[in-house]
């Protein structure tokens, strides 16, 4: 087993919160030069430009796909997937519950912009992927699940979109995977909360332009970067782990 560094929560210039420069060659050539070994695109509903980054990593960094489904409470969840089908399949659920942008969401929210590896503009999405889906929570977790992708609670930190700050406790009869923090150390009054959490603690930078990517990353233990390692690890499973 070896370490490698992985940021498992990086947006796109999809995402409409997401700089213009997050295309893929720029994210791919500032993950290489920041020593990533590997990356999660997850933009906010969608996974459009995941086989793009993919396309222009050629395999240095390992790209996951990845979507961050926004669900009817407000609450951000990391779906992390094995296949690119299986995110856009998602991506696909979530966008169908979703309002259309109109031409003021783009200068209201920001453009969302599907690129090809080269980083060429190559469509517009045509959904308001800032809004929140039509998924409760429970929902968008059995979603994720029914695509085989592992399931994150978000930002735990954040005074906003996550879990805590959403519903104000733990739901109970929700399974996840891992639970992300996104910053250098939980804030108050969460605190506790989450170090009593039993789960996997992920580091993501939830980089949203080039200067935050991996920013705040995990430490993976891994026989070699790939999502079956990673869900390996998730569990602990043969010597594999979350550093
Ligand atoms: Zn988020
Ligand atoms: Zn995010």
């Amino acid at each position: 087993m070896r370490l490698f560094d992985a940021d498992l929560h990086v947006h796109t210039a999809l995402s409409p919160c997401g700089a213009d420069e997050m295309t893929p060659p720029a994210i791919v050539r500032e993950a290489r030069r920041r020593g990533l070994a590997m990356l999660a695109i997850c933009d906010h509903n969608s996974a459009r430009n995941v086989p793009a980054v993919r396309a222009a990593a050629g395999g240095d960094p390992v790209v996951l796909a990845g979507i961050e489904v926004t669900t009817a409470e407000e609450i951000h969840v990391l779906g992390l997937f094995g296949d690119d089908e299986a995110a856009l399949a998602t991506g696909e659920a979530v966008g169908a519950t979703l309002p259309l942008a109109g031409v003021a969401s783009r200068r209201h929210y920001g453009a969302q912009t599907v690129c090809d590896a080269e980083g060429r503009a190559v469509d517009e999405e045509r959904r308001l992927l800032a809004a929140a889906s039509g998924f409760p929570l429970g929902a968008a977790v059995e979603l994720i699940r029914r695509h085989g992708g592992l399931v994150v609670a978000c930002h735990l930190d954040r005074p906003s979109f996550s879990v805590f700050s959403q519903l104000g406790l733990w739901p109970a009869d929700v399974r996840f995977d891992a639970i992300e923090i996104s910053a250098a150390d939980a804030a108050p009054p969460w605190r506790e909360a989450v170090r009593a959490l039993p789960h996997p603690v992920l580091r993501g930078s939830d980089a949203h332009c080039l200067d935050e990517l991996g920013a705040c990353r995990s430490r993976l233990r891994l026989a070699a970067p790939g999502f079956s390692e990673f869900a390996l690890a998730l569990r602990g499973a043969g010597g594999r782990g979350v550093a």
